[in-house]
């Protein structure tokens, strides 16, 4: 019989019932340390005073009135937004795949009022992911996301990750728009070098297209910078948000120059949900604390010291470990032995990390963490690796 719940999901036999900082909590008091933050959601860790505060407060005033009527808290995340980054205007959402489906609307509603209707293609990259939409999965394009939902959205061109010369080549008079993520989530963490992500910017302005980062995972303070295509000194036309800006509330937001979002006029686009107070006030106090330099500087400092023990945990277990990748606290460990197993071992030793593709855990730890959750990070994995050999000597 099937479960009440649709059974998506291969969920672990884990059961939270609080959360504090970086540590999730079971009913009987058993305490993970979570370096997973909910795939990168929970960025100021759970509970946070600030964001209970936000929400609660928001909560007794007034949670709904829909995108017929000015909202306030709206305009006042839009404004911290468009001074802090390239955007002009922002466009909120309720999710990540959401703001994907707005980010191609865009491309090509620009484009058509341009008097230009056939430059509707699209260029993505292998190993991407921009949510579980038709457009999300056209625009992936992975057999494991796509198979038996077909026809799929038209209009994705597919390249290999890292494939510059694939990109001049597969330009046409059809083409509207690259899309990418400045460092790949779910396909394993894998960054573009910077001189990638400069040189896409060229082949952009050379060819008359529009740059569309997704920066759902890598965003909102997660590499050490507020957006992540700041380490690169380039800015895109088009730029997806969520997961960080809610810090556990649903949020996404859709940022573009004023250029790339002329074509949407009023009528062209909407949400019923997006952009709601309750989301909103949550999402100012997120970027009030992840927007101030110094947050930032110890989201850098608290990085190269994970990585730096991450190294030492590698060297320590050749035969479960291979590298570490990634940037600022987006890091993932390819794995020798089963990524499943290690964080299945994670989860024996109260540590939870996610895994991903191309058989790596990941490590999106709250950017809030402490020196000593890293030092009880480094002993809970340091187990696990040992419970792993254990088991791959007696198999
Ligand atoms: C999670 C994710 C999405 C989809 O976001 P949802 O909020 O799950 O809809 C899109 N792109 C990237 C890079 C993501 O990591």
């Amino acid at each position: 019989m099937i479960p009440s719940v649709l059974p998506t999901y291969n969920r672990a036999p884990l059961e939270f019932v609080k959360g504090e900082g970086a540590w999730l909590i079971e009913a009987d008091g058993r305490r993970f340390l979570d370096l997973g933050a909910g795939i990168a959601v929970n960025a100021l860790g759970h509970a946070h005073p600030a964001l209970v505060m936000a929400l609660t407060g928001q909560a007794q005033n007034l949670w709904h009135v829909s995108n017929l009527y000015q909202i306030p808290q709206q305009q006042a995340l839009a404004d911290k937004l468009v001074d802090a980054t390239f955007a002009d205007t922002v466009f909120f959402t309720n999710s990540g795949t959401e703001a994907c489906e707005l980010a191609v609307k865009m491309a090509r509603k620009h484009f058509h009022d341009k008097g230009q209707p056939e430059k509707v293609e699209i260029i993505t990259f292998d190993g991407s992911f921009h949510g579980r939409s038709s457009a999300g999965i056209a625009a992936a394009g992975s057999e494991k996301m796509t198979r038996g939902f077909g026809p799929l959205l038209p209009g994705f061109v597919h390249l290999s990750f890292g494939d510059l010369d694939g990109v001049t080549n597969a330009i046409t008079d059809t083409t509207a728009a690259i899309l990418i993520e400045p460092v790949q989530g779910e396909g394993g963490i894998r960054p573009v070098p910077d001189a990638e992500m400069k040189a896409l910017r060229q082949i952009c302005n050379e060819n008359g297209l529009l740059l569309i980062l997704d920066e759902v995972q890598c965003g909102v303070g997660r590499t050490g910078k507020l957006f992540a295509h700041e380490w690169a000194g380039i800015t895109p036309d088009i730029m997806m948000v969520a997961k960080g800006i809610g810090g556990g509330f649903p949020l996404g937001a859709v940022l573009a120059t004023e250029e790339a979002a002329s074509g949407m006029t009023a009528g062209t686009h909407g949400s019923t949900y997006g952009g709601n107070p309750l989301g909103c006030a949550v999402g100012c106090a997120v970027i009030d604390h992840v927007a101030d330099p110094e947050f930032l500087a110890e989201v850098n400092r608290k990085a190269g010291l994970l990585r730096q023990k991450l190294e030492g945990l590698v060297a320590d277990h050749p035969e479960v470990f291979d590298e570490v990748r990634g940037t600022g606290l987006m890091l993932g460990i390819k794995c020798k032995a089963t990524n499943i197993d290690v964080v299945n071992a994670g989860y024996d030793n109260q540590v939870i990390t996610v895994p991903a593709a191309d058989n790596v855990i990941r490590l999106l730890p709250p950017l809030t963490l402490s020196e000593d959750d890293i030092a009880e990070a480094l002993t809970r994995l340091d187990k696990a690796a040992l419970q792993v050999e254990a088991s791959l000597a007696s198999a």
